[in-house]
C-alpha cells in the first residue's frame, strides 16, 4: 500500500472509531437522552464531520428536545431526531 494510501486508511479507521457524527450508525451508538437528561448540538454528537456544520443539527436537536418535553414524553427526542436525521 502507498504511503499516501496507508495514511489515509488510518485516518477513515480513526474517524469510523473516535467521531460520533452523523452517520446512520451513529444513532445506533450513542445516546442522546436517558433517565432525567438529554443532550443536544455538539454534545449529542450532531455534527456533520466533513463539513463541520452543526449549527443546524444543534437547533433543530434543541427544538425536538423542547417539543418532546412539552409533550411530556422525552422519549420522542431520540425517536423523532433518528427518524428526521436518518429517514427510511
Ligand atoms: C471554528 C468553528 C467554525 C464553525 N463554523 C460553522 C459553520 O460555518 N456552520 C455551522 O453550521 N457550524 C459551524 N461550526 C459548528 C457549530 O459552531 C457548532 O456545531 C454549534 O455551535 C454547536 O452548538 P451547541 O449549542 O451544541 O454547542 P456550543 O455552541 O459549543 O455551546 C455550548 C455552550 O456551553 C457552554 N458550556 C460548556 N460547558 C459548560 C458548563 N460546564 N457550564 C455552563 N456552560 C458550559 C460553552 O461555553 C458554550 O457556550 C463551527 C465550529 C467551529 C469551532
Amino acid at each position: 500500500m502507498a504511503p499516501a494510501e496507508r495514511l489515509f486508511s488510518r485516518w477513515r479507521d480513526f474517524l469510523l472509531t473516535h467521531s460520533s457524527s452523523l452517520r446512520a450508525q451513529t444513532m445506533a451508538t450513542i445516546e442522546v437522552s436517558g433517565d432525567g437528561w438529554a443532550m443536544v448540538g455538539d454534545s449529542a454528537g450532531l455534527v456533520d464531520p466533513i463539513t463541520g456544520e452543526g449549527l443546524y443539527y444543534a437547533l433543530r436537536s434543541a427544538e425536538l428536545c423542547a417539543e418532546a418535553l412539552l409533550a411530556h414524553r422525552p422519549e420522542d427526542y431520540e425517536l423523532r431526531l433518528e427518524e428526521e436525521s436518518f429517514p427510511s
